[in-house]
């Protein structure tokens, strides 16, 4: 018998079922809810256990109140991250200013958190791995819709039928590609590549981010405590999409020391370090932007729907906030109702928050000298103290009540 049999034998009915295909944010979350909510819940990933790696993530606004009430806020509000100082370099290493980091991210201190990727996705799969079903090192071959479910063959063998099929797996999703297509459609790049990899902390950092900037290129240090690790960020502006290097790590180095080879400050230094980088992370910078988030039993949710790129450093909150919102309105429904009701009722904030690329992210990377100079000029004017309000757009939607149900 498997998981799901044996829940259902011992409730008695049988219990609506749901794959979901991710086990980072999104998928550990929904899978929390709708477990919560009496379905016989199996998460399919593909790497062998979550993915710890990344760049820390913020956590804002409206997602505080998902954690909050799943539980894990006083777990997360341990694992925050105290971000004390922000430094921006000019090309030749001179300080262009100081700033408390919420200055820039409109991130709200004592309120706003902000955690190693991996503490989360630690925190989601304790929260769930003894009610939910894993297949780890795996991942789904084929969907296709039957009468009353979807039928689903999985890369390592096998097949079975569910209820409900949810993609989880990132901007890069596979299940949107069997569901609508290929990505490009729905992919609207921002005109940058990134990479964030680990390196040793041999610069004395701590709790802090420096960041060198120069007319299209910009690297960083992010020391997120006293640690022998810092995180190291590099980005620069490109018109086309280098659609060679994105499933080649041997190419993606390649590009980021021809993209950097004349630079100052630390740059070759971490160049050094990409190269012998076993963690390296590397992508566009861009949006998934759908018309539809579902079709029939199979929906999509945080990054494989809505990625709204780390410019707007909201990715992680609108998981969050997605999975809340798609789980409760499946909560007491059947999947038609309920799939258009999570639409209907989270896609303003979504679009919200996308929509905050244009209201200044893109501008910390200015790809001339002229709005390089104008964006230095804006940062020695912000002052030391952040605001205290943070912005509309992370706290743009009220969570409704989690479902009693009988
Ligand atoms: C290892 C890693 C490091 C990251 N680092 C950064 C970073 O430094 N900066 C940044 O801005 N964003 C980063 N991200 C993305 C960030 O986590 C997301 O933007 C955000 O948290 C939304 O989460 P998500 O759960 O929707 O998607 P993601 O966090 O992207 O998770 C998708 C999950 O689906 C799994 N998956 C993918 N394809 C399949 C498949 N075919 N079958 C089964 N499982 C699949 C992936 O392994 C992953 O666990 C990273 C993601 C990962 C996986």
């Amino acid at each position: 018998m498997n998981p799901i049999d044996q829940l259902t034998a011992i409730r008695g009915t049988r219990a609506r079922t749901v794959l979901i295909s991710g086990a980072s944010i999104a998928g550990p979350a929904l899978a929390y809810w709708l477990n919560r909510y009496g379905y016989a819940v199996t998460v399919v990933e593909k790497a062998a256990a979550p993915r710890s790696g990344g760049y820390p993530i913020d956590v804002r606004g409206t997602a505080l109140d998902v954690v909050r009430r799943m539980g894990l806020l006083p777990r997360l509000r341990d694992a925050h991250i105290d971000l004390r100082r922000l430094t921006f370099l000019e090309g030749d290493g001179t300080e262009v200013t100081s700033l408390h980091p919420h200055s820039v991210t409109g991130g709200v201190a004592g309120r706003d958190l902000e955690v190693r990727r991996g503490d989360l996705t630690d925190a989601l799969y304790t929260a769930v791995r003894e009610d939910v079903e894993f297949l780890f090192d795996d991942s789904i071959d084929t969907l296709e819709h039957c009468e009353h479910g979807v039928d689903v063959t999985f890369r390592g063998g096998g097949g079975r039928t569910f209820d409900l099929v949810i993609g989880a797996d990132g901007m890069h999703s596979h299940t949107r590609q069997l569901l609508f297509g290929p990505e490009e459609p729905f992919h609207h790049y921002l005109g940058y590549c990134f990479a964030v990899f680990t390196m040793r902390n041999t610069f004395g950092l701590s709790h802090e981010t420096v960041m060198w900037n120069s007319p299209g290129r910009a690297a960083a240090l992010y020391a997120a405590g006293d640690d022998d690790e810092v995180h190291a960020f590099l980005n620069f502006a490109r018109p086309e999409p280098p659609l060679h290097a994105f499933r080649d790590p041997q190419a993606q180095r390649a590009l980021l020391a021809e993209v950097f080879a004349d630079t100052g400050w630390e740059v070759p230094g971490m160049l050094a370090a990409a190269r012998d980088a076993q963690d390296l992370f590397f992508d566009a910078v861009g949006q998934i932007r759908m018309p539809h988030w579902s079709d029939g039993r199979v929906a999509l949710v945080g990054d494989a729907a809505y990625a709204p790129s780390f410019l707007t450093g909201q990715g992680t909150s609108l998981a969050l906030v997605g999975a809340y919102m798609l789980a409760r309105s499946l909560a007491d429904r059947d999947h038609a109702t309920g799939l258009a009701a999570y639409e209907r009722d989270t896609r303003a904030f979504v679009t919200a928050n996308q929509q905050l690329v244009g209201a200044g992210g893109a501008t910390l990377f200015p790809t001339t000298a002229q709005a390089l100079r104008q964006r230095n000029d804006r940062l020695r004017g912000l002052g030391a103290m952040p605001s205290s309000d943070g912005k509309p757009a992370h706290s743009a939607l009220t969570l409704p009540e989690p479902a009693r149900l009988a």
